[in-house]
């Protein structure tokens, strides 16, 4: 089966409004044409509104980074579904792990951020991922298989069927470190596996899993090769145009 790739930029905490704008500008005319694959930039919030305003009619998506999972209410600081949705976003990044380990998200929230996500149309990004003291005590498979099985505790199948699924090992987030091609494979497989368990075959075999970690253009074709890779979450490559279009285009490199 062919899934389609989805190549998805994490800007976390840069850029303000003007330079989102020229990164808009020059990253447009870097991706035209692009069709076969998903393209989805995901800003701060003072730049979502902006950004879904300047990427409409485009092939390029918008997604948030981050969601609360109440409509309304006294949360200071939080962004409701509704409010995303609101505002023409369709994606959103839950349970990255810059959310898990510096404000401490568990997967009990992060379940909740999922179906609250799903219930309003939104596609959640569940990002999943071993730190480097739980590889090296052999318990990645184990960390994945829970990570999982907590957070998309309740989804329905047809829920299922909805999400995307991102590996993103903590010890390759922004280090520069990239996990090596099998270990790549073999967190995919294992991703894959257990949503066969937890769902159908079909949504299994249906789903993307990205892989995110130290992704940069001269290493994304060969990350993209392998057979369970669906795409890629790219933070630091993903803030200079020139950088993520060649990503995007990464049969190229
Ligand atoms: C990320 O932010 O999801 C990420 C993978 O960052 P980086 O590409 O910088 O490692």
């Amino acid at each position: 089966m062919m899934r389609r790739p989805l190549l998805a930029a994490n800007w976390k905490m840069y850029k303000t409004l003007s330079e989102m704008e020229s990164y808009v500008s020059a990253f447009l005319g870097l991706v035209s044409g692009i069709t076969d694959r998903d393209i989805m930039l995901a800003p701060n919030y003072t730049c979502l509104g902006d950004m879904v305003s300047l990427l409409d009619g485009t092939h390029v998506v918008v997604a948030a980074q981050n969601v609360f999972y109440e409509e309304e209410g006294a949360f200071t600081g939080e962004i409701s579904p509704l409010m995303l949705v609101d505002i023409g976003v369709g994606s959103v990044i839950i349970g990255h792990s810059e959310r898990r380990h510096i404000f401490h998200e568990d997967d009990e929230l992060i379940n909740r951020k999922m179906k609250s996500a799903i219930s309003h149309g939104l596609c959640p990004i569940l990002c999943i991922g071993e730190t480097l003291e739980e590889r090296e005590s052999g318990e990645t498979t184990k960390v994945l298989a829970r990570q999982l099985s907590r957070g998309l505790k309740g989804l329905r199948e047809r829920d299922m069927k909805e999400i995307v699924v991102a590996y993103e090992p903590v010890w390759a987030i922004g280090t520069g470190r990239t996990a090596t091609m099998d270990q790549i494979q073999e967190a995919h497989r294992v991703i894959r596996e257990r949503i066969q368990d937890m769902a159908r075959e079909d949504i299994a075999e249906n789903l993307r899993i990205l892989y995110g970690g130290s992704v940069k253009p001269v290493n994304v074709k060969e990350i993209m090769s392998l057979e369970d890779v669906d795409g890629a979450l790219v933070g630091g490559a993903s803030l200079e145009p020139e950088s993520f279009a060649q990503i995007v285009r990464f049969e190229e490199n």
